[in-house]
């Protein structure tokens, strides 16, 4: 509902955004990323490709070629596209996720020819009982059957489209599991054999909570890859390749899903939604668009709405959306009310209902959230709708209703 960081403060910030690296990352962050970028971005390490003489040339291309692929995992999660591998891109590549890759776009040419599939459980490895894990994934495919005007039928010993199973490590399908964290699960397209099945890396502390990683989760977006959907850049999207569950937020298809789902299917099931259609991610463009709140972080202008933000950094044209959880991990609540940037003390003051977050170098502040009554806010003050912080005379005025407060 706010809108007013923009108008007071323009910045040239000597001070380097706190994402980017002072120095240049350890030698293990390095070898992690370039691994990570062979995997999901199709990038061929220096050891992969031809051994001509190592002369500058060709190590200036190799160097290319890495900033390239940087640069486009960077577009796909909404992080300012500088190539450069900064801390919060690290950080981001470490954030658990799906093991496919996220170039390939596989999507509308393989596809189930027929509108009935079996799938098994097979029955080791299991996280939790038998019962349970059947009920899971019985509501991760009504997800899809509710879309894709298909049935999955569940099958207990006779051969089965899809094979749904948990695997340690290794487990002969060249795409070996990593353990706790880092790759969750992975599917194969639609087809015979393999084709469609389904495994989840057994050694996660999967729940059906939102303690470790919720399985039902990972499997609505799993069964899209069985279905033959590829990645989404859109954050809002089930296919979004990194794991984004949060405990208040339901676990929906989202309109992108939809749509990605039904492209080869006849479009009349758009009315099987008019009761309840699936949520669209908010889009820059719309002209009805307003946001939460908006504030500075460092060079950049943030603007917040429902679970997502946009990051609008001066040497980049393109502002992305992405979500507010991938920048601030979980630490900072979505839909948020009110947000500023104190300068002088590096640190961003988040406001949501009755209490307060202070967040330094994206990291929470011992003892937050706090009650917004700390600031001395009466108790009839329940909520903060709009923030501004003034950095000449260092101080912030707040609105609530028709009042402002001056702190
Ligand atoms: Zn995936
Ligand atoms: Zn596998």
């Amino acid at each position: 509902m706010l809108w007013l960081g923009l108008l007071t403060l323009v910045t040239a910030s000597p001070l380097r955004s706190p994402h980017q690296p002072s120095h240049p990352p350890a030698e293990a962050d390095q070898e992690f990323a370039e691994e990570y970028l062979r995997h999901f971005y199709g990038y061929k390490p220096k050891s992969e490709r031809q051994k001509r003489t190592t002369d500058t040339g060709e190590d200036a291309d190799w160097r290319t070629g890495l900033c390239d692929k940087i640069q486009k995992m960077q577009r796909f999660f909404g992080l300012p596209p500088s190539g450069e591998l900064t801390n919060e891109t690290l950080a981001v590549m470490k954030r658990p996720r799906c093991g496919l890759s996220d170039v390939e776009r596989f999507g509308e040419t393989i596809r189930w020819k027929k509108r009935t599939l079996s799938y098994r459980i097979a029955g080791y490895n299991l996280p939790f009982s038998t019962s349970k894990v059947q009920k899971v994934f019985r509501a991760a495919w009504k997800l899809w059957s509710n879309a894709a005007a298909m049935k999955f039928r569940k099958r207990n010993r006779k051969e089965a489209d899809i094979v749904i199973s948990f695997h340690n490590g290794d487990h002969e399908d060249g795409s070996p599991f990593d353990g706790t964290g880092g790759i969750l699960a992975h599917a194969f397209l639609p087809g015979v054999g393999i084709g469609g099945d389904v495994h989840f890396d057994a050694e996660e502390d999967w729940s059906l909570n939102s303690t470790g990683f919720n399985l039902f989760a990972v499997a609505v977006h799993e069964f899209g890859h069985a279905l033959g959907l590829p990645h989404s850049d859109d954050p809002g999207a089930i296919m979004y390749p990194s794991y984004n569950f949060a405990p208040k937020n339901e676990i929906r298809l989202s309109f992108r899903d939809v749509t990605d789902v039904q492209t080869p299917v006849c479009p009349k099931f758009a009315s099987l939604f008019s009761k309840r259609p699936p949520p669209r991610t908010p889009d820059k463009c719309d002209p009805h668009l307003s946001f939460d709140a908006v504030t500075e972080l460092q060079q950049e202008v943030i603007f917040f709405k429902d679970r997502f933000m946009w990051r609008r950094h001066p040497q980049f044209d393109d502002t992305r959306i992405t979500l507010i959880g991938s920048l601030w991990s979980d630490s900072v609540p979505n839909y948020l009310d009110a947000v500023y940037e104190n300068m002088e003390r590096s640190v961003n003051v988040f406001f949501k209902g009755h209490q307060y977050w202070v967040m330094r170098q994206l990291q929470l502040e011992e003892g937050f959230p706090r009650n917004i009554s700390d600031l001395g806010f009466p108790s009839r003050i329940k909520s903060v709708d709009a923030a501004l912080h003034f950095r000449l005379g260092s101080y912030t005025i707040f609105f609530t209703g028709h009042e402002c407060w001056r702190y």
